[in-house]
């Protein structure tokens, strides 16, 4: 029988795979989550992010990049260096894009690395697609209609249009997880093998044969300044921790959605109110 082409994130697939620490657990084997964002034009993108990876389940966030005193300043439990990320220690996972500008360096960096990579915002247009396609670590991309546009060589309508075939297209042209915003979130591909775990390797090229989840949990509210930049950090931080991309971009997308609902509760909100939303979110759902 043919799978369903869309699946619906269920509530109890996401409580079992939020990462939740052993007894015997410390904070490296949660997982080091490294973020690469921010610029002295954007530093709050920085801040966001790692307000967003610090509810995300790993046991550590390092940043590396040029909003090292605007991130610590907020965020005294940060490991911070304003020196890029081949100069930071061991991480579990990378984020790089949001809010860096056209310093395409910390992308160069971060896509070497054996080990996942979220790539979001500024990152997404200055990523090579040929590195992406090497790269033999999962790598997770999280554009909204607009830059998933930009890197197709369409309209913003098409992508809007054709939401589902976007996406697809998109993983296969990179041999990634994309994680489509927007009203409602996809996760498509990579491909087969990627039902959960550490690994989940490359994709079959076009994301056929899995079918695209779709997250229900979103609410108009999250249409604010940043709450992308959380988004990445908290899908970030779930990939140090050692879910599959498929599986981080999912959880991600259904802790944020619900993060927003809280945070709003129909009233307008800023994107950190999103961040710290996220362990109510979380705990909804255990
Ligand atoms: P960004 O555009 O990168 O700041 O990301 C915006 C975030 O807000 C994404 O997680 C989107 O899915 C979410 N979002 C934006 N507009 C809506 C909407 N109308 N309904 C639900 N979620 C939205
Ligand atoms: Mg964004």
């Amino acid at each position: 029988p043919a799978e369903p082409e869309l699946e619906a994130l269920q509530h109890a697939d996401v409580a079992r795979l939020l990462p939740v620490p052993g007894a015997e657990s410390d904070k490296y084997r949660r997982g080091v989550v490294g973020i690469a964002a921010g610029s002295a034009r954007y530093p709050g993108a920085a801040v966001l992010a790692v307000a967003g990876a610090l509810r995300g389940g790993a046991g550590a966030v390092r940043y590396a990049g040029p909003a090292a005193r605007d991130v610590i300043a907020r965020f005294p439990e940060t490991l911070v260096s304003d020196r890029g990320p081949k100069h930071a220690g061991r991480v579990q996972a990378w984020v790089v894009g949001p809010g860096i500008g056209d310093d395409a360096g910390p992308v160069a960096e971060v896509l070497v690395a054996d080990v996942p990579v979220l790539i979001d915002a500024d990152g997404l247009r200055l990523a090579d697609a040929s590195a992406v396609r090497a790269r033999r670590a999962p790598t997770l991309m999280t554009p909204h209609a607009g830059e998933a546009a930009a890197l197709l060589g369409v309209e913003r309508e098409e992508v809007e249009a054709g939401r589902l075939a976007a996406a697809r297209e998109l993983a296969g042209r990179y041999g990634a997880t994309v994680l489509l915003k927007g009203s409602t979130t996809l996760v498509a591909g990579p491909g087969a093998g990627d039902g959960g775990g550490n690994e989940d390797g490359k994709g079959n090229g076009n994301g056929n044969g899995t079918a695209v989840r779709v997250n229900p949990t979103g609410t108009s509210w999250l249409a604010t300044a940043g709450s992308g930049d959380v988004l990445s950090g908290l899908a970030g931080s779930l990939l140090a921790a050692g879910l599959s991309a498929r599986d981080a971009g999912s959880v991600a997308a259904y802790l944020h959605g619900l993060a927003g609902r809280h945070a709003a509760d129909g009233a307008p909100v800023g994107a950190h109110d999103v961040a710290e939303a996220v362990p109510g979110a979380w705990r909804d759902v255990m």
